[in-house]
């Protein structure tokens, strides 16, 4: 076999993978490569390709980190106008439209009470009782709050009524299917409720439920966490607890007796 037919040999067997010979008769654990063929072979065979250099891998652009959505706690305008009034209150609200309350409103609940209470109660929004009369709380969660305010008034030897107190809400327009008031719509309308109360300027406020919390104190705290304790709005003490709306559900007994004990306190503080 001439040297080119061997050439042709090793590289066809190199070609399958083949990197070994062995002799005819040598042992299969003592395999004995051909080195000097192999080597021959390399130098005989064309030089390989260098090996391509590597490819950069692709940096990926990195996207910018998605903004935190933050929950918006409204900001409520701190200052009523210079001489402000109950009546110019009224006047600035006149038809509102200035927010998406408006489309589905039949009334606008402005408030009732005495305008120079020392207790104001504040609620979420008008529902569907409220929204054709006009009047905060006139449904059953509105019978109810009369019931806790003068049946505590009463057995605490406090001889108030309820047209003793204002009551608001932080919209004053009905949310579509009695949803919560939306941020934007709570800084918006909440401003005619901060108006409401530097006017009326009560001794304390009494928040019914979380959102009349979260709209006086900027808190995402629930009512359980907020409840029981003196809080602040301006410089008037505001104290939490649960909208009568949440002790009209058959499972709330403790809430209800919690309620009527903040109640209680801010009578007392009240009116001593
Ligand atoms: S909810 Fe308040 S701000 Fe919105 S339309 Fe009614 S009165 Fe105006």
């Amino acid at each position: 076999m001439t040297r080119e037919e061997i050439r042709q040999f090793l590289e066809f067997y190199q070609d399958l993978g083949v990197k070994t010979i062995y002799r005819r008769g040598s042992s299969l654990s003592a395999p004995e490569p051909l080195p000097e063929l192999v080597a021959d072979l390399n130098s005989l065979l064309p030089p390989m390709a260098p090996a391509p250099a590597p490819r950069p891998t692709p940096v990926r652009a990195i996207p910018p980190a998605a903004p935190i959505m933050k929950t918006t706690v409204p900001k409520l305008l701190p200052l009523a106008p210079e001489g402000d009034s109950m009546e110019a209150i009224r006047q600035d609200i006149g038809d509102c439209k200035r927010c998406r309350l408006c489309e589905a409103r039949n009334k606008i609940v402005f408030g009732s009470g005495n305008e120079g209470a020392r207790l104001v109660f504040v609620g979420e929004g008008p529902g569907a009782d409220e929204d054709a009369s006009g009047l905060p709380f006139v449904g059953r969660a509105g019978q109810l709050l009369t019931a806790m305010i003068e049946g505590t008034a009463s057995k605490e030897g406090i001889t108030i009524l309820r047209p003793d107190v204002y009551i608001a809400n932080v919209v004053k327009c009905r949310p579509p299917e009695n949803r919560a008031p939306m941020p934007d719509e709570m800084e918006i309308c909440g401003q005619f409720l901060f108006r409401q109360l530097l006017a009326i300027k009560p001794k304390a406020i009494c928040a019914l439920g979380s959102t009349a919390a979260k709209a006086l104190l900027g808190t995402k705290d629930g009512v359980t966490k907020l409840r029981g304790n003196w809080h602040k709005w301006q410089d008037i003490p505001v104290i939490v607890t649960y909208h009568p709306s949440y002790l009209l559900r058959p499972y709330n007994q403790n809430a209800k007796r919690e309620s009527w004990e903040d109640l209680k306190k801010v009578l007392h503080f009240v009116y001593d």
